[in-house]
């Protein structure tokens, strides 16, 4: 059986295998369907990691060397994907792979993230991927020189915005509201860029296209539809967090979670299971950032650790 089982490589995941190895567990596997990272690893940049070496590195960047750090202590990676948690009698937990498999774990940390949401205009279903894209570093580099929409008014749609500016011959912000939600410095650096234009008090009606991809948008402003002829548009509108994997046959959640699926912890990232953990952008109130995310890692598998050594 497995000292402790953590869910999800992103910045909680990680920095919980890193306190939990260094803390003197032996038998820690962290679950990841892909590489370690998290959603970070598909941001153009991050700046605002307390003492950043490199402020505006590129995440997968910023990311590479946390990995390695943590399996110098001891942390094991095994590629799966998570299905399902099941406490046991005993007090011990059944993870549940894809493929039928099972592990057994004293512990678990569910540090699954979260994950871009749809916007919900039409067109939007039909051009994903296609025209429509949440990730300006996969993406942006296939309208060089091109037109491209930034759809949001937070931090990421205006950071992302300003990458795509240098790629991009012209780049539209569209905002529902003057104001922004975003930095007001990071605002005003958009401000500043030439390439940008401000479109606010505007949302997406529609996108249209053809079978080679998007074609354009049509703007609900307040002066009425505007049709702007853009092949590419990147959406940044929120995010939901990924909380199937605590989900039961019956449809309720394994512990307790709050509006929005996010679950809910204590100071301690403890749920009302024993023994169960939440970390980063999953659990309630988070302000969905690294430095967060990693600190949040930190406190439950110190958590987890103490939680373990009870139970001899
Ligand atoms: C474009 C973009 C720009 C951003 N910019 C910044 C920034 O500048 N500064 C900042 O602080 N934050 C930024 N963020 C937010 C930051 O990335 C998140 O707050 C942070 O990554 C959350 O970490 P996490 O470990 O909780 O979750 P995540 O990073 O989402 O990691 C969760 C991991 O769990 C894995 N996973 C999910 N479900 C399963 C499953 N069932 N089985 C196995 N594995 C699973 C996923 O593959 C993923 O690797 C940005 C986010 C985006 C998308």
């Amino acid at each position: 059986m497995l000292d402790l089982a953590i869910i999800g490589g992103g910045p909680a995941g990680l920095s919980a295998g890193l306190y939990a190895t260094r803390g003197g567990l032996k038998n820690v596997v962290m679950f990841e369907k892909g590489e370690p990272g998290g959603q970070i690893t598909g941001s153009s940049e991050i700046e605002n990691y307390p003492g950043q070496k490199n402020p505006g590195e590129s995440g997968f960047d910023f990311m590479s060397t946390w990995w390695k750090q943590c399996s110098h202590f001891g942390l094991t990676h095994t590629w799966a994907n998570v299905t399902g948690i099941r406490k046991n009698e005993d007090g011990s937990f059944d993870i549940l792979l894809e493929g039928d498999k099972i592990e057994k774990a004293k512990a678990v940390i569910v540090a699954t993230g979260s994950t871009p949401r749809r916007a919900g205009f039409k067109g939007e279903d039909e051009f994903f991927g296609r025209g429509v894209s949440t990730c300006a570093t996969c993406d942006g580099f296939f309208y060089k020189n091109k037109e491209v929409a930034v759809l949001g008014g937070g931090d990421t749609a205006i950071e992302e915005a300003i990458y795509l500016s240098n790629i991009a011959s012209k780049v539209y912000i569209i905002h529902r509201r003057d104001g922004f939600r975003a930095a007001p410095t990071t605002v005003e650096k958009a401000r500043k860029n030439e390439k940008i234009e401000f479109i606010t008090n505007a949302t997406i009606k529609e996108a249209y296209g053809d079978k080679a991809g998007l074609s354009g948008l049509i703007l609900n402003t307040q002066n009425g539809e505007r049709d702007l002829k853009v092949p590419g548009v990147f959406t940044f509108v929120g995010l939901n967090v990924n909380n199937e994997i605590l989900r039961l046959e019956d449809g309720f959640f394994i512990c307790d979670v709050v509006d929005g699926g996010q679950v809910d912890v204590d100071l301690k990232m403890q749920t009302n299971v024993a023994g169960l953990f939440a970390a980063g952008d999953i659990r309630k109130d988070a302000p969905k950032q690294v430095v967060v995310a990693a600190a949040d890692g930190a406190v439950a598998a110190l958590s987890a650790l103490s939680y373990i050594e009870n139970l001899h």
